[in-house]
C-alpha cells in the first residue's frame, strides 16, 4: 500500500509535465504504464488533459495583449530628439 502510494506521488508529480508532452524515455513510459494501472491517476490525467486547451487559450490571450503591436511603432513615427530637449534645457538656462 504505502509503495503503490510511493508510486502514485511521483507520478502525479510528473504528471502535469505528462501532460503537457514534455516526458521523454523512460520517465514517460514509466508514467504511462502506471497510468494503465491506475484508476485514481488516470481520473487526474484525466482533469488535468481537460483543463490543458483552457491554460492555452488563456496563456495566448494574455499574450496578445501584452505584445506590443501598432502603438509601439507609431511612438517611433514621432521622436522627440535628445539634442533639441538639451537645447531648450540651456535657453531656459540663459534667460
Ligand atoms: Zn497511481
Amino acid at each position: 500500500m504505502t509503495r503503490n502510494g510511493g508510486a502514485c506521488a511521483r507520478v502525479k508529480v510528473l504528471l502535469g509535465v505528462y501532460v503537457l508532452g514534455g516526458l521523454r524515455g523512460t520517465r514517460e513510459a514509466r508514467v504511462r504504464a502506471h497510468l494503465e494501472r491506475c484508476i485514481p491517476c488516470q481520473a487526474e490525467y484525466d482533469e488535468l488533459a481537460e483543463i490543458i486547451p483552457f491554460l492555452d487559450m488563456i496563456t495566448g490571450a494574455e499574450a496578445a495583449q501584452d505584445a506590443p503591436g501598432p502603438a509601439g511603432s507609431g511612438d517611433d513615427a514621432s521622436p522627440s530628439p535628445g539634442p533639441s530637449h538639451g537645447d531648450d534645457y540651456v535657453d531656459a538656462d540663459d534667460d
